[in-house]
């Protein structure tokens, strides 16, 4: 299966009720700022290279965020700090992400979210994250040969993507690796080896309060971009 492949059938689940139901409410209601724009309001695949040197991966996309834009991580706040990051370390075309037609390319990474849908208070529940679980790993498994570096955003991330990378065949670390921000763990497996990269997820909650700044997460990309040789 190739990725196209793999995104179309992902494109038409409905397999979680409670979620099918909050991303396309939010895309018929949406934001008053966004009135003018149409909403993706349905799962959201991987985007960016299809054979990334570097992965980006969160929980899941945002009710405003990558529903209304189609690409995970973009189109918020979360997103403004993040794709700014990512342009100043040369991983990204440029350094906003407003909407789908914004001609923004990632270079050499690919974003891709455990969860496709987006949840109520950005919280799928551990029945609603097993459910996509097979969306996930199999677009692991499609990305992983040229994959070098992973970068989680947020312990939430960080925990998914380590039993994803264990269900695809990785050796994790023992005693299990341990989320902070830049912490880094080498994970073998069938599809070479990979270093993870801790990062606190770009949240107004973290950014508005100094918890993560500006340079704590270029350091975090810079190194990702070094580890992978790009
Ligand atoms: Fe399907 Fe995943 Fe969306 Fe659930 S969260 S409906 S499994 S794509």
């Amino acid at each position: 299966e190739t990725l196209a492949e793999l995104d179309a059938r992902v494109s038409v689940c409905r397999a979680c009720d409670r979620l099918v139901e909050w991303r396309e409410d939010v895309a018929l209601s949406k934001r008053k700022s966004f009135a003018d724009q149409p909403y993706w309001g349905r799962p959201i695949a991987g985007w960016g290279s299809s054979s990334p040197r570097v992965l980006i991966a969160g929980l899941a996309p945002a009710a405003h965020g990558g529903n209304r834009t189609g690409r995970v991580f973009t189109g918020d706040r979360s997103g403004d700090w993040l794709f700014a990051s990512l342009h100043r370390v040369g991983l990204a075309s440029q350094p906003t992400s407003t909407h789908a037609g914004d001609g923004l390319h990632l270079l050499g990474a690919r974003m891709m979210a455990a969860v496709r849908c987006a949840p109520p208070a950005n919280k799928p529940t551990p029945e609603e994250r097993d459910t996509c679980s097979p969306w996930f790993h199999a677009e692991l498994r499609l990305v992983l040969p040229s994959t070098r570096v992973i970068v989680c955003l947020g312990k939430f991330g960080f925990d998914v993507l380590l039993n994803a990378l264990a269900a695809v065949g990785g050796e994790i670390p023992r005693p299990r690796p341990k989320f902070g921000h830049a912490v880094e763990y080498v994970v073998p497996g069938p599809y070479g080896e990979v270093v993870v990269l801790g990062c606190f997820h770009p949240s107004q909650q973290n950014t508005f309060t100094g918890k993560l700044t500006e340079p704590m997460l270029d350091a975090v990309f810079t190194r990702a971009r070094t580890l992978a040789g790009l």
